[in-house]
């Protein structure tokens, strides 16, 4: 069968990460994109080819249209073929929503938001003409609730949500699902300023009595690429362990 070919921006480390492995041990052709951790994401295209998976890196800042082009560009030349875009890179920070100066605004949109503009465009040049392909953007349960001290990172969450459902609108004609993930809390660095005391409260608060795992939101990636989720488009899934119901 044809190799499908997934292209995952912000894949050297996390859930960008473990959604790499998974899909290149499914049978993908994988493209890992990074911007700073050009070690980690060289270690994992190593690694990865090492057990003759079909993988390739490149490295792009998000929030940049013309290294996004390059990047699809990139994509287009290595595999001929874009089958599947997670939009998956993303930042964080805290703090309270009367001191974000513009540029913490801008910064948070650029990447959160107009990443996801600048591949989801590029991506789609390739994508229409197939008449088949899947978007995956990963938004977060703080972009469904609100989260306090994070309202620009909630307003990026938020906004992806929104894209997902429109789009998925303006392009099921086009034999194209549009689908989003927002995880709840997950292990990975971007958990690194939150203290271990915010930690044990999250986790009391959840009703599976866990945080969750990169690979349990990889698995829910890999369904939304999958054939089997072929009739589900706009959706929001949101892997959570029951912390928001
Ligand atoms: P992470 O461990 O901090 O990893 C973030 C990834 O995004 C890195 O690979 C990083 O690459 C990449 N990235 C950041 N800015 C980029 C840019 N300008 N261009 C290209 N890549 C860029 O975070 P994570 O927890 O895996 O988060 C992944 C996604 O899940 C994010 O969208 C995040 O908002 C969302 N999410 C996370 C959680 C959570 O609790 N962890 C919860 C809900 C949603 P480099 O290091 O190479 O720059």
């Amino acid at each position: 069968m044809n190799k499908k070919t997934v292209l995952i921006t912000g894949s050297s480390r996390g859930i960008g990460r473990a959604t790499a492995i998974l899909f290149a041990k499914n049978n993908y052709n994988v493209v890992i994109n990074y911007n700073k951790s050009e070690k980690e994401a060289n270690e994992l295209y190593n690694t990865l080819t090492e057990k003759g998976l079909s993988v390739r890196v490149f490295k792009a800042d998000i929030s940049k249209r013309y290294e996004v082009n390059s990047m699809v560009n990139f994509c287009i030349g290595e595999f001929g073929k874009i089958d599947v875009l997670v939009n998956n890179a993303g930042i964080s920070t805290d703090k309270l929503f009367t001191d974000l100066s513009d540029e913490d605004w801008d910064e948070m949109m650029n990447v959160n938001l107009n990443g996801v503009f600048y591949s989801t465009q590029k991506a789609l040049q390739y994508m229409i003409p197939e008449h088949s392909g899947k978007i995956i953007n990963i938004s977060s349960i703080w972009g469904l609730v609100g989260g306090s001290y994070e309202v620009h990172y909630s307003t990026s969450k938020a906004a992806i949500i929104g894209m997902t459902k429109a789009l998925a609108k303006e392009l099921g004609p086009s034999n194209i699902q549009v689908n989003c993930v927002a995880p709840g809390v997950i292990q990975t660095d971007m958990l690194n300023n939150v203290s271990q005391e915010i930690l044990d409260m999250l986790r009391d608060e959840t009703p599976l009595m866990r945080l969750g795992t990169p690979d349990d939101i990889a698995n829910c990636i890999l369904f939304l690429a999958d054939d089997k989720s072929n009739f589900i488009t706009g959706q929001v899934i949101s892997p959570n362990g029951g912390f928001v119901i």
